[in-house]
Parts: structure tokens; C-alpha cells; sequence
């Protein structure tokens, strides 16, 4: 189980806080350092396996957006946090038999690999809203980091078939590459992510938002592109495992 505990005065709400500032300078820092308009690049905190209380430190510190992998850990929090208006994102690998709730409980979703997977989201979510759900493609770039996302030659193909689902807005691409020793090696894969979007492009299909980068190796995201970084262990702390 994960706990549930929701009590606003948290004894973690001064060390998130503290940790939510360390982020946003590492943000601030990699955008001038690398030339990046002051505020282009967006924080989201990923709370997957972090109780409900921490959410709400972290949203008493200015943070809205938030990640997470699990559906039912994150509706259970939903419920806890119902009075709190926060922006989720479904971070986690889809599974079919979880489209209906993903749909229905969040704002984002990042790893869209599979059009029968886009098929019922944007089925589902032309049935709860009239805002469609705001997707990122999933495109596998190291080879070996997560099985997850389609290869690149195949991303125009999965684009065409996603962009034609009424109740999905494709926002942009999403990349989750293995851990690389440094820095020139955590450039390359999002490198290659930007110029897979460069080329895919069009006035019609932007795809703006390039999700990349995470606590170890958000710099390297943002100097080559990265809109939204997905941090969790420098936001929170060491997570328990799921269990
Ligand atoms: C857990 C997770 C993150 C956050 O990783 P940290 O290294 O803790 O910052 C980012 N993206 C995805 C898809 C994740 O599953």
C-alpha cells in the first residue's frame, strides 16, 4: 500500500520546498547557460510512489503540474487532493484495460506508442470532456532505456494515425533514454529527439513540446531542447519502490 497520509503540515514540507527551489535554479541556470528564453522550460514533478501530503507541500510551493506512473496510486491521491486544482500527467506505461480511467483522470499523457492505445483514449475522452487530452509520442532513442515508445522510423507513421483521433491533441514527443555516463552522452538522444521533431513539424502540428530529461540529466534535456523536464528524486527524495 502507499501511504496515504494527507496531513498539510507534513514534516517533508520544508525539505520539498527547499528542493523545488534547488530545481527551479538548475532550470533557470541550464536555460541562460544555454541560451534558452527564461521560462520556456517547465517543471514537472514526478510524485509517483510519493504520498499524497508531499503533493500538497509541493503545490503550497507553487508547483501544479505533477507526474505519475500508477493509475489507481494516482487516483487514490486525486481523491485526497480533490480540493486542490493541480494539473496530472500520466507518465506510465499504458495498458488497455487503463485507457478509460486515464482518460477521465488526466490532463497529459506522455507515452503514447500505440495507436489502438490513442484510439481509446480519445474515444473515452470525447465521453468526459470537451478539452481533448494533450499526448506527447513516446519515441525509443537509446535502444535499451525503456522498452516502451516506438523507434524512430516508425514515429511518422504512429503520428499520422494519432493526429486523426478526435479528443487527443498531439502536443509533441516524448523520450525516456537509458542512463548515460555524461554529459556529451546524454546529449545524443536528445539530440536526435529534437531533430525527429524538426523534421516531423508543421504550422498545423507544431509539436512544441518535447518532454526529455529527468533528475540526472535535465541539463543536457535542456541544451538540446527540452520544454518540460520530469523530475522526481531531486523534487522529493530517494522514492521507495512501488510495491
Ligand atoms: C520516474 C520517472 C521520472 C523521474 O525520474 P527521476 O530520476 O526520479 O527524476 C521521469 N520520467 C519518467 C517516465 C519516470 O517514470
Amino acid at each position: 500500500m502507499i501511504a496515504t497520509a494527507n496531513d498539510p503540515n507534513n514534516a517533508a514540507g520544508p525539505a520539498i520546498a527547499s528542493q523545488l527551489d534547488a530545481v527551479r535554479e538548475r532550470i533557470a541556470a541550464a536555460e541562460a547557460r544555454y541560451g534558452r528564453a527564461p521560462g520556456s522550460v517547465q517543471l514537472l514533478a514526478v510524485s509517483k510512489v510519493q504520498p499524497a501530503a508531499r503533493i500538497r507541500a509541493a503545490h503550497r510551493h507553487g508547483q501544479r503540474a505533477f507526474g505519475e506512473s500508477y493509475v489507481q496510486e494516482a487516483c487514490d491521491k486525486q481523491a485526497l487532493l480533490a480540493d486542490l486544482r493541480l494539473d496530472w500527467h500520466f507518465i506510465g506505461r499504458i495498458q488497455s484495460n487503463k485507457t478509460k480511467t486515464i482518460a477521465e483522470r488526466f490532463d497529459w499523457v506522455h507515452g503514447l506508442g500505440d495507436p489502438r492505445h490513442a484510439q481509446r483514449l480519445g474515444a473515452h475522452r470525447l465521453t468526459v470532456s470537451d478539452r481533448p487530452l494533450r499526448c506527447c509520442l513516446q519515441v525509443n532513442l537509446s535502444g535499451e532505456g525503456s522498452k516502451a515508445g516506438v523507434e524512430p522510423q516508425a514515429l511518422p507513421e504512429l503520428l499520422a494515425r494519432c493526429a486523426e483521433v478526435d479528443g487527443l491533441r498531439i502536443e509533441g514527443l516524448m523520450t525516456l533514454p537509458a542512463p548515460a555516463e555524461d554529459g556529451a552522452a546524454q546529449r545524443r538522444p536528445f539530440a536526435a529527439l529534437r531533430a525527429l521533431r524538426d523534421r516531423l513539424a508543421t504550422p498545423g502540428q507544431p509539436l512544441a513540446t518535447l518532454s526529455m530529461g529527468m533528475s540526472d540529466d535535465l541539463e543536457a534535456a535542456i541544451a538540446e531542447g527540452a520544454t518540460m523536464v520530469r523530475i522526481g528524486t531531486a523534487v522529493f527524495g530517494p522514492r521507495p519502490r512501488h510495491p
